[in-house]
């Protein structure tokens, strides 16, 4: 296993962020010399030979025969989102939660265990709650900070450990090098939910985490305009859900989706650089004014995993939760409902920024303040100016009692 991250710089030296960005994957000379990619919106491809056919139909992961399999402008996507990974092999999803779909089943057999993080993504949570269960397949929650607790978690039927690092509410982190250290003494498959960081941020595959996921809908498509999922690993991982889950599930991306994904890649350095900028002068505002109890964000000093972020993750943005200081849901709800430009809305990672109280899946008669939890209220940093962030946030906190 080689180290990180100077691993890392040899790698951006030899495939440079905008050689795979601008070039990677694509074959200008085949479609006109147009700069953009074309939209191949087709089901199928046609044959002259019999041979040829029979040949396609034998392996649908060697050329194009039908969309469900191979289609050109997702190629162009999925080389590029590959080696952003550092990966041999990447599929694209018709969403986030599609791939974890398949990256989970495709590693697991009736009588198995997962070891998973707790409070994963929604989805992932629901599949082993709910869909997992069905097929005798059992998943424990731990506390994923702690190394030990992965090994205290693990049975002789484990065969997979869930990550998520960072948490998209708490954004808890996992030492990847260390869980997959652990993991590979025990033939233990790793699967990480990398969405908060996109591969520019962290590169889990470099780490030693066997498949890397995350969800296109945020930061790589980056306008809130389409769903998208990506699941990089080994070929021989790849293809064996390729042959399989994305074949039979047939939830790969449509062309029209993919290049969105493609026009939103373009940008992805560009815009992650300016949220990183607006981030911190929006969370240095945050932590001074008086309502603020306090921020939950990786990269700030009062983080109680900062030195392990530092380490791993290149870079922290966009997304971070604000713990108010009040004892009343209802001034939570002024807060929210008082913001004149950011809005209210699920999701994260596109141009408009974005606020998501805890409390709005609570009932009124439990909410606790004494539960921090109750009082977070995460927000998402999109592309606006910071001082019309602010702004917005300094006025609705004033009215928020
Ligand atoms: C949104 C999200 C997903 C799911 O992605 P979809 O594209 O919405 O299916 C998975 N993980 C995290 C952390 C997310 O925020």
């Amino acid at each position: 296993m080689s180290s990180y991250p100077q691993d890392h710089k040899n790698y951006l030296n030899q495939h440079s962020l905008s050689f795979i960005l601008n070039e990677l994957g694509e074959e200008r000379e085949h479609y006109f010399n147009a700069v953009s990619a074309p939209i191949i919106q087709t089901s199928n491809f046609v044959f002259k030979k019999v041979d040829d056919l029979g040949k396609a139909l034998e392996d649908e992961m060697d050329g194009y025969l039908y969309s469900r399999g191979l289609n050109p402008t997702v190629e162009i996507l999925r080389k590029k989102l590959a080696a952003l990974d550092g990966a041999e092999d990447c599929l694209v999803f018709n969403s986030g939660a599609s791939a974890i779909f398949a990256g989970v089943f495709a590693n697991v057999r009736s009588g198995d265990h997962i070891v998973s993080v707790k409070a994963p993504y929604t989805w992932a949570q629901r599949m082993f709650d709910v869909i997992l269960p069905r097929f005798n397949i059992t998943t424990t929650y731990i506390d994923g900070t702690e190394i030990e607790n992965w090994n205290d978690a693990t049975q002789q039927n484990t065969t997979i450990y869930y990550l998520e690092s960072p948490n998209s509410w708490d954004f808890a982190l996992q030492d990847l090098q260390a869980v997959a250290r652990v993991a590979q003494a025990k033939k233990i498959t790793t699967i990480i939910d990398n969405s908060y960081c996109t591969p520019l941020y962290q590169r889990p595959i470099e780490m030693g985490i066997d498949l890397a996921l995350q969800t296109a809908t945020k930061y790589i498509g980056g306008h809130s305009d389409t769903l998208g999922g990506a699941l990089s690993g080994s070929r021989e991982m790849i293809k064996k859900i390729f042959d399989s889950e994305y074949l039979n599930i047939g939830s790969g991306i449509q062309p029209f989706n993919a290049w969105l994904l493609i026009r939103g890649l373009r940008t992805l350095p560009a815009r992650l650089e300016r949220i990183t900028k607006t981030t911190t002068e929006v969370l240095k505002f945050l932590k001074k004014h008086p309502k603020v109890e306090n921020v939950i964000f990786p990269f700030d000093e009062s983080f109680p995993q900062y030195e392990l972020a530092k380490r791993q993750m290149r870079g922290a943005c966009g997304l971070f939760t604000i713990i108010l200081k009040t004892r009343s849901r209802a001034e939570i709800v002024n807060f929210c409902e008082s913001l004149q430009h950011i809005m209210m809305a699920v999701s994260w990672g596109g141009h408009e920024s974005l606020v998501m109280p805890k409390c709005t899946g609570i009932k009124k008669e439990e909410f606790d303040p004494d539960n921090r939890e109750h009082r977070y209220v995460r927000m998402y940093v999109g592309l606006e100016e910071a001082s019309y962030l602010i702004d917005d946030l300094s006025q609705a906190l004033d009215k928020s009692n």
